[in-house]
């Protein structure tokens, strides 16, 4: 399912963009202190790293746990960076490191304030602190090749597992046993785990848009929200689709047809060089005609990549513009506590004239259509 010849990411590039951006920061060098955005740099999937990057070279410390697998995976990433592992004196060498450099930019929005505080005082009191937001986050918008062929096979994986298993949903199963079976298949199909917790959501539940499964039956009448994504070598697909168990009412039947007109419109409103909140109005303008603006309970979208949920936000209030090779979904949704909740949500790679939609399961809302 998963294709073995993953086209390989462009890491040495992702170094070369940084260092161009070090001086907009405001820093002569970065302390990178967030787990994925030392693997977006380095390939490295360990729990505990600092990468300290300087225009000329980079320094990775880590402890005795990553000894191997850092330097397989930074090797395989083929980017030049020093590496150091140690158990003990891990400060002393970065600060040694740091040797020379005025203005060390921090991650600010992840370092914590006692760690701050630890920085300033302890590890670098003659270095000027600069606390920068978003710099390796900017770089990840933009997928290379290598990324999207990662999120398209993780979309592949999760459309191939909802078609194994959406007919069981007739068959009565609870929640958490149809959530089961829905991760077993994402899992047996290749993927190396879920993008988020599976949302299994029937009935009433699925009129909470980030209801948990639990113990109900789904039954006769429901609205089924199906929320879930793969991951394929780090990277997450997210998709949603809504099934109606049966007879559904005619309130039922209009939620599915407004939230489909509504997310076809927002997928059509992708484009490189659109306004972010331009595809949030397009799907909410149909909602709101509807009468149902209070019921859509969140934006339009979100990036997705490395993390669920990540650059650019799809939302009423963002300032971003789409670019080509951004991924992004688009996930409109209506929640009215007395009939359910319907979502329709794709996950579309931005092109010069549009996006191409990755994620390709059926949206017929018939869960014993083939
Ligand atoms: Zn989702
Ligand atoms: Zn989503």
């Amino acid at each position: 399912m998963i294709p073995t010849d993953l086209p390989a990411m462009d890491f040495r590039s992702r170094f070369d963009r940084l260092r161009a951006e070090l001086d907009g920061a405001g820093c002569d060098a970065l302390l990178v202190t967030r787990l994925v955005n030392i693997r977006y740099l380095t390939g490295f999937t360990g729990s505990a790293a600092l990468l300290l990057v300087k225009p000329d070279r980079a320094l990775f410390v880590s402890d005795g746990r990553y000894r191997d697998q850092s330097a397989e995976q930074i090797g395989a990433a083929g980017v030049d960076v020093d590496i150091e592992i140690l158990n003990l004196g891990q400060k002393e060498v970065v600060v040694a490191g740091a040797e020379g450099v005025a203005r060390l930019g921090l991650e600010a929005d992840h370092v914590t304030w006692a760690q701050e505080r630890k920085y300033a005082s302890d590890w670098f009191p003659d270095t000027e602190l600069v606390a920068t937001e978003a710099v390796v986050d900017r770089l990840r918008l933009v997928k290379d090749a290598g990324e999207v062929a990662r999120i398209e096979a993780a979309c592949s994986t999760a459309d191939a597992a909802l078609a194994e298993v959406q007919h069981r949903l007739v068959e009565g199963p609870t929640e958490e046993e149809f959530g089961l079976e829905l991760d077993t298949a994402i899992r047996r199909l290749g993927a190396e785990g879920n993008s988020f917790e599976t949302i299994v959501a029937s009935g009433p539940n699925a009129a909470k848009p980030h209801a948990e499964p639990g113990p109900r039956r789904i039954q006769e009448g429901d609205l089924v929200v199906l929320d879930f994504g793969a991951v394929v070598d780090g990277y997450c697909s997210d998709m949603t689709r809504t099934f109606a168990i049966g007879e559904i009412s005619v309130t039922q039947q209009k939620m599915l047809d407004v939230v489909g007109a509504s997310q076809a419109a927002g997928v059509e409103a992708v484009a490189a060089g659109v306004e972010a909140k331009a595809v949030d109005l397009a799907s909410r303008e149909i909602i709101d005609e509807a009468g149902w603006g209070d019921a859509f309970l969140h934006s339009t979208g979100h990036g997705v990549g490395l993390e669920i949920h990540e650059n650019p936000r799809v939302a009423q209030t963002s300032e971003d513009t789409l670019r080509s090779d951004y991924i992004v979904t688009v996930e409109p949704g209506v929640y009215l506590p007395e009939h359910g909740g319907v979502r329709i949500e794709d996950t579309v790679v931005v092109t010069d004239e549009g996006c191409r939609v990755l994620t390709r399961a059926p949206k017929s809302n018939d869960p014993l259509a083939a």
